[in-house]
């Protein structure tokens, strides 16, 4: 069996573990990791990359298909769009290929070892990583567990056949006529919008009383109005009770406990992700867990010293920037720096239409933590940009607190509102006040306005409101 010493060990090469590996050889340690699939993770092969290529080709095509049908407000029109999926696929395949060799390029450049299979612990200092060379142990003094979360499974609903998760979703070659989505958070509805914009006939089936649960109904309203103008079925309160018996539809107790089945080629299950310790050896270690998740410290530290976990095996959130901000921080306490998490926000962003991206606290959580709230909020429908890219549905929404005005939360849903995240994320840590964003020039015409306007709202003297 080979043997392989080092100082760090990473296993799982997601955002999480190859960031973490990353700077940890730019940090000079003496790094390997080890991925038992393709380098970049879920993020990158199944999760973040490819459903924003699908989502955009589905864009694509709805605004073609709009043209065609004379519905731009504009007067532009177009022959009827046709789409080959698979040369789609294969050009969402190409992307996530060279972010691949990416990861691959910045691992070797920062000089940590790959080394390709399964670990498994055997201590708490060692691994087995079954290769196709046969097995290696690996030795090491520090360990971090990035294996990250896979899809859920429903018992009664076991993936294969017609019945698909997010990585059957995207690897789809055919648009489904008719496809039924169990579960209304965001991962459902970013690609069951992405179907339905591509000419399935959607309905999704959601167990609570609205959609996209950890929102409230102000940010979630534009997106269940989009929903409907799309033809996408919105089933609430409703739950899936399994395969029809000639499989070709999916039975389900509605709201008003009435069974009824819904006709499905695909049906999509999206009820959400856990933590992958399966076949991981966490057996042979003494951790503390939180339900099936590995449960860490402020430093990303485990109950075991030496072994640290980060990412989407550690909970919610299950964000790749949050893994990725976790990994960088692990690889610097290895190397001896001060740190810990400070983070005051994480930005959380449904890619749905239209987009809706909140950092910090909600006007409902600002309220439960005690806090005497100014809010203001400013409308797209007042926004110059948004009404030239006609898409004036949405808001931006501050939460501040009354008398310091320190802003505790920022919140928007429109067109385009993801790439706000960075100045909403910037404000959020670095201590703004409604002040501060009130008095920053924001350049016109710019969806970016709604920002100090809301600021300004929340401090009682909006200029275009
Ligand atoms: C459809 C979809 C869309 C998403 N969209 C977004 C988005 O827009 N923005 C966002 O922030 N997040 C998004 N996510 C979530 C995001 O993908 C995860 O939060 C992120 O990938 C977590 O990173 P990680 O490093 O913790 O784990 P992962 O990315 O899951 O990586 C873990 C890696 O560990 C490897 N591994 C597991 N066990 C072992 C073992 N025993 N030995 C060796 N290797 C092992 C796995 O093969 C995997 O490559 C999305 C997820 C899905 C499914």
């Amino acid at each position: 069996m080979t043997e392989i010493t080092c100082k760090l060990l990473v296993i799982g090469a997601g955002p999480g573990g190859y960031v973490c590996a990353i700077r940890a050889g730019q940090l000079g340690i003496d790094t390997v990791i080890v991925e038992s699939t393709k380098l970049g993770g879920s993020c990158l092969n199944v999760g973040c990359i490819p459903s924003k290529a699908m989502i955009h080709v589905a864009e694509e095509f709805e605004k073609a298909a709009e043209a065609a049908a004379g519905k731009t407000p504009f007067g532009l029109t177009a022959a009827e769009p046709k789409l080959d999926l698979k040369q789609a696929v294969a050009w969402k395949d190409g992307i996530v290929q060279r972010l691949n060799n990416g990861v691959a390029g910045l691992l070797r450049k920062a000089k940590v070892k790959i080394v390709h299979g399964k670990a498994r612990f055997r201590d708490g200092k060692t691994v087995v990583v079954e290769t196709e060379t046969g097995p290696k142990t690996i030795q090491a003094e520090a360990i971090v567990i990035a294996t990250g979360s896979a899809p859920v499974e429903l018992p009664f609903l076991p993936f294969g056949g017609n019945v698909i998760s997010s990585t059957g979703a995207l690897a789809l070659t055919e648009v489904p006529k008719r496809l039924v989505v169990v579960g209304g958070g965001y991962i459902g509805l970013e690609l069951g919008t992405a179907f339905a914009k591509l000419g399935a006939k959607v309905s999704v089936v959601e167990a609570q009383d609205k959609i996209l649960p950890l929102y409230d109904a102000e940010l979630t309203g534009p997106i269940s109005k989009r929903l409907t103008a799309l033809g996408v079925e919105v089933l609430l309160g409703a739950k899936a009770l399994g395969p029809t018996p000639k499989g070709d539809g999916l039975r389900i107790e509605t709201a008003d406990g009435k069974e009824r089945s819904l006709p499905a080629d695909r049906i999509l299950v999206t009820v959400g992700r856990k933590p992958v310790t399966d076949g991981l050896g966490l057996e042979n270690l003494v951790l503390d867990m939180d339900g099936r998740f590995i449960r860490i410290g402020e430093r990303c530290e485990t109950a075991m010293r030496g072994i640290y976990a980060i990412g989407d095996v550690t909970g919610e959130p299950m964000l790749a920037h949050r893994a990725m901000a976790q990994g960088e921080m692990v690889a610097e306490i290895v190397a001896g720096l001060p740190r810990a998490w400070d983070k005051r926000g994480i930005a959380a962003i449904c890619f749905t239409d239209p987009e809706i991206v909140s950092v910090g606290l909600s006007p409902d959580e600002a309220k439960r933590a005690g806090h005497e709230l100014k809010i203001g909020q400013f409308p797209f429908a007042a926004n110059g940009r948004a009404m030239t890219r006609h898409g004036e549905a949405g808001f931006v929404r501050v939460v501040a607190q009354a008398g310091s005005e320190l802003v505790l939360g920022i919140q928007a849903v429109g067109q385009g509102v993801s790439e706000l995240s960075a100045a909403f994320g910037l404000a959020i840590e670095m201590g703004a006040t409604l002040q501060d964003i009130a008095g920053t020039i924001h350049a016109h015409p710019t969806l970016g306005e709604a920002f100090p306007e809301a600021a300004m709202k929340a401090l009682g003297h909006a200029l275009h409101i």
